[in-house]
C-alpha cells in the first residue's frame, strides 16, 4: 500500500487540514513555502494523467475550500502536480501540492541535460 493509502488509512499520522468523504489536505511534511499543503483523493488514483474527469470535478471546489482556509484565495497562490518520472513524481498517488505565504519564483528551469534528452 502506497504512503498516502496508509495516511487515508490512519496507519501514518498527517497533520490534517480538510477532509471529507472523498478527499483530503495535509501538510506537506518537508515545506517548500511558508504553506504547503497536499491535496489527494482517498481513492488510490496513480496520477493527473490517470485520473478520470468526473473527480477532477469533484476535486476542484475541495482545492478551492482549502485555499479559503489559508485565505490564499485572497493573496494567491501555486498548485502544482507532478506527473510521471520527467514530472518528478515520487509518490505514486495523486497529489497537487498548494504552495502560498509568499511570493513565488517563476519559472522553474527544467535541468538542462535531461531536458535535451527527452525532447
Ligand atoms: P512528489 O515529488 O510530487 O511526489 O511529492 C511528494 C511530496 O510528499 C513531497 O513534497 C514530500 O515532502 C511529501 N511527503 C512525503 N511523505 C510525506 C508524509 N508522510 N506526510 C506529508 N508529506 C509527505
Ligand atoms: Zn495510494
Amino acid at each position: 500500500m502506497c504512503i498516502f493509502c496508509k495516511i487515508v488509512k490512519g496507519e501514518l499520522p498527517a497533520n490534517k487540514v480538510l477532509e471529507n468523504q472523498e478527499f483530503l489536505a495535509f501538510h506537506d511534511i518537508s515545506p517548500k513555502a511558508p504553506i504547503h499543503i497536499l491535496i489527494i483523493p482517498k481513492e488510490h488514483i496513480e496520477n493527473f494523467q490517470s485520473c478520470p474527469g468526473e473527480v477532477m470535478g469533484r476535486m476542484t471546489p475541495f482545492i478551492q475550500e482549502v485555499a479559503r482556509i489559508f485565505e490564499l484565495d485572497k493573496t494567491g497562490y501555486r498548485l502544482i502536480t507532478n506527473n510521471g518520472k520527467n514530472g518528478g513524481q515520487e509518490i505514486m498517488h495523486l497529489h497537487f501540492h498548494m504552495l502560498g505565504g509568499a511570493k513565488l519564483t517563476w519559472p522553474y528551469q527544467a535541468i538542462e541535460q535531461e531536458a535535451k534528452r527527452n525532447i
